[in-house]
Formats: structure tokens, sequence, C-alpha cells
């Protein structure tokens, strides 16, 4: 029988903070500018430079590191990382190595309804490296309006099983770090990406086998199938009676295949050493509590306490904590009109359809008190569901208008004035005598008649269970 194998999984995940300027100077790091149009001799590594840590920077990673669980080391050392490559101006990344600023985390992650729990290794600070342009007049170009943006690189503990775990921690990553405000979550320009490691080993064994580092993957979807193809590659390559080689290999999305980039360096081959131009960065109490007190409430315990308290299902919960935008908007929503799955309902059918979303900016084309509001006049049964996405859309055609006063304006009140119903009804009798008939004679199906054309006389404005009961009532009257 061939042997079953167990696939071990840990991602490196490099966030981008959310920080205007560079981790060590104080050049922009807006994206999309001229090639080498955000460079200074800072980041351009000239000689005779030095480095100034971005404070910043400091506090948006400890931030994201007090979320992940993690314990914060005070004092912690900037380390050079060595090596040579045309997008690194100094031969160097500025990194930590030995004494990260925190360790020890961990973070529930959500994975087809049920959630387990990941380690998290360590999350330290580093700078990112430049850009390679190739074909650029038939050469290759470097652009180094990246070098120097701040990172943070989280390392996770090889605790994932499978590809769809990794898959599903890569997103809750993400989540978490959107909703503290650390990182904007964009993957197609580079703010959010990993490096996936992964090894197998033989079904029940507790040691961990040679492992493979997928490079630089920056879909949920791409790091599923990188996995998943690295998987068949490693087993094939064991049950042939070969040996996995540990090496850095990318995955090509186009191809769905990996191939080899390098073989993989060890720790000491980048001839780590202490970074002498930059103080030991301390971080004190003060900071850390500052920063404790702005992680609020994470993505999967809200999730949990909308199901829990508010009886929303499992999957409404979930598109509601994607973005915190959403979040927001559906809690002010929440402040103003306090019936949980009817806002829940109306956010995600109604709203998110109208709403645009770029990095940790939300934009939407109602503003809560607006949606407020116009569930008020659908609980008070002033205007019908139907009426109230009507509403809705003139709303969004009129930004800043109030759905009461566009009901009042546009005579759009469910009529549910009795009398006048009454009148409708008995002018329509006199006219469908034959109709009266047969509901005399039994037959109730054509109740709805009357209803429609009590609806078609009001503009769709009649509460139809009020027309039937009338119609009852009269019905019933002595001729
Ligand atoms: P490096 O910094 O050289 O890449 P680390 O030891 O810091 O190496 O590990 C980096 C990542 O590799 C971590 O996310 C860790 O979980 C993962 N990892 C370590 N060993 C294995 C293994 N045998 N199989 C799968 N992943 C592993
Ligand atoms: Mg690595
Ligand atoms: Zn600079």
């Amino acid at each position: 029988m061939a042997t079953e194998y167990e696939p071990v999984i840990g991602l490196e995940i490099h966030a981008q903070l959310a920080t205007r300027t560079k981790l060590f100077c104080a050049c922009s790091i807006d994206f999309g500018g001229a090639p080498n149009s955000n460079v200074c001799p800072v980041c351009l590594g000239l000689p005779g430079t030095l480095p100034a840590i971005n404070e910043k920077a400091v506090r948006l990673g400890v931030r994201a590191a007090l979320a992940l669980g993690c314990s914060i080391r005070q004092r912690s050392v900037f380390a050079r990382k060595n090596y040579f490559y045309p997008d690194l101006p100094k031969g160097y990344q500025i990194s930590q190595y030995e004494l990260p600023f925190s360790e020890h985390g961990r973070l529930e992650v959500e994975l087809d309804g049920a959630s387990f729990t990941a380690g998290i290794t360590r999350v330290h600070l580093e700078e990112d490296a430049g850009k390679n342009l190739h074909g650029i007049q038939g050469a290759s170009a470097i652009d180094l309006n990246r070098a120097g943006t701040p990172l943070i690189e989280i390392v996770g503990d090889p605790d994932l099983r499978s590809s769809e775990q990794a898959a599903a921690y890569m997103r809750a990553v993400r989540e978490v770090l959107m909703a503290i405000g650390v990182n904007d979550g964009n993957m197609e320009e580079g703010s959010f990406r990993c490096d996936a490691n992964v090894s197998l080993r033989p079904q029940g064994s507790d040691r961990f086998g040679t492992r493979v580092e997928l490079k630089n993957i920056n879909s949920f979807k791409f790091v599923q199938r990188a996995i998943d193809v690295e998987i068949a590659r490693q087993t094939a390559i064991l049950d042939g009676g070969g040996q996995v080689q540990q090496e850095t290999r990318s995955f090509d999305p186009s191809t769905s295949k990996t191939a080899t980039l390098r073989s993989k360096e060890d720790a000491h081959d980048y001839r780590y050493f202490p970074d002498p131009d930059l103080p030991a960065l301390e971080i004190d109490t003060a900071t850390i509590e500052r920063e404790r007190s702005l992680v609020g409430e994470l993505p999967e315990p809200r999730r949990q306490r909308y199901v829990r308290e508010w009886s929303l299902t499992r999957a409404q919960a979930s598109t509601l904590c994607q973005h915190p935008g959403t979040v927001e908007f559906f809690e002010d929503v929440l402040a103003r009109f306090h019936e949980p799955v009817k806002v829940a309902n109306f956010v995600l059918t109604e709203v998110l359809r109208g709403a645009k979303f770029h990095g940790l900016d939300a934009e939407f084309s109602v503003s809560p008190a607006q949606v407020a509001e116009l569930l008020e006049l659908v609980e008070s049964a002033k205007i019908s569901g139907k009426q109230a996405k009507e509403v809705l859309a003139l709303v969004e055609a009129e930004p800043g208008a109030s759905p009461r006063a566009i009901v009042q304006q546009r005579g759009l009140e469910v009529v549910s004035d009795a009398g006048a119903l009454e009148s409708i009804l008995i002018d329509l009798m006199q006219k469908n005598p034959k109709q009266v008939a047969s509901i005399r004679a039994g037959k109730t199906n054509v109740v709805g008649f009357f209803v429609g054309q009590v609806m078609k006389a009001t503009n769709g404005s009649a509460d139809p269970k009020l027309v039937s009961d009338l119609l009852t009532r009269l019905l019933a009257a002595p001729e």
C-alpha cells in the first residue's frame, strides 16, 4: 500500500504598514509614481547616509503584533540581512533577526463554519526591496520606489495541514490587519503577500520533512493552488523513492507549475549581524498600552458575537466582517435602529451592491442614518419592503435626501386608511358584479382580483392584508 503523507505548511506573510513614508527615510510610499521618483540618498543606499526609524511604523507594528496575540520585546535589535540582488541598493536588507520586537502569538482562523488556532512564531519589522522591471526598451531596469517601504513579516508556526487551512489563515491575517488599520490589504499592489513553506511527512510521524519555500504569492487562490501543486510534486518524488531538495521555488499561475528559483539559503548564508547604524529599538510601556487600546474587537470574535447575540447566520456575519468599512456601516445603522437581522439583510442585499472598496477606504451610496430611517419606515408599516428598495434608489440618486421626506413628497406612504380603501372597494364591487357573485358562490380565489385592482388604483401603496380584510367584511354585510 502506498504511504499516506501529511502536509506541513507554515507561511511567512509580508504586510506593508499603512504609513505615509518609508521605514528609515521621509520618502513617500505612494503607489504608482513614476519609477525612481520616491527615492533619496538613504533609500538609495548612498555612502554616508544614516537611517532613522519611522515611529508610526513601529506603532503600527506593535498594534499588529498585539492583535496577533504576541508578546512585545521592549528592546529589540535591527539586523542586516546580506545578499546581492539588483533591487537591493545597499547589498543588505534591514530586518530583525535574533531579537525581533515580538513573538509567541496565535490566531483564531475560520474555515468552513468552524475555527482552528494557528501559532505565530514572531512578527518583526523590515524594509522592502525595489522592483526589477523587464523588457524596458529591450533591457531590464530597476524601480526603487518600493525600496525602504515599511513591512512587518509575520512568521507563522508550521501548524497548517492543508492548502485550505493555509488560504484561510492568510485570509484571517489580512482581515485582522485591515480591521486594526495596519495594512490596506491590497494584494494586487503587493502590500500583502506571502511565502509558503511546504513539506510532507508520513501520516502519524512526529518529525518534519524537508521543506520547499514557494516565494511571493499574492492571492488566496494562488496560495491554495501553489501548495496543492507542490504537495503533488513532493508526493511523486517520495513515492518514487526520491528525496525532496530544500529549495526556493516560484509558482506560475498561468501554467499552475512551480519551478526552482534557487537552492534554499540557510540563515548563515545571509551573514546576519546587528546594524551598527541603528540603536536598539526601545518600545515603552505607554506605547504598548496605547496600541493595545486601538486593537478593538477582531473579525473572528466579532463574527461569533454577531451569530450568538444577534442571531445572524455565519455567512452573513462573515461577509459583514470582511471589511472594516462594512462593519462600521452596519454597526452605525444598528446604533440608530436596533434590529440586527433586518439591518444585516438590508445592508448585505441592498447597500453592498452600491459600495466601492479601495484598500481601507469604503464608499457607500447611502449613509447609515438614511438606511436606519428607511428601515424605520418599513417597521412602522409606512412603506412596504418593496417600496423601501424604490426609495433607496431615489435616495442614491439624490445624496443627502431624507427617505421620510421622499416618501411624503411622492405620496408613497402605504394607504392604510381604511375609509379611503373602503370607498375604492365599494366602487370596484359595483363595477364588477360578476366577480362579487363568484366570491359569494365560494370562489375565494377571486378575492385576489379585487386586491389587485385596489393595488392598481393606489399605485401599489395599499396594505394588501387590510384590503382583503375589508373585502371580507363588505361581502359579509347584507346586500
Ligand atoms: P527561514 O527564515 O529560513 O525561512 P524559518 O525556520 O524561520 O526559516 O521558517 C520559516 C517558515 O517555514 C515558518 O513559517 C515555518 O512555520 C515554516 N517551516 C519551518 N519548517 C517547516 C517544515 N518542515 N515544513 C513546512 N514549513 C516549515
Ligand atoms: Mg524565509
Ligand atoms: Zn528615501
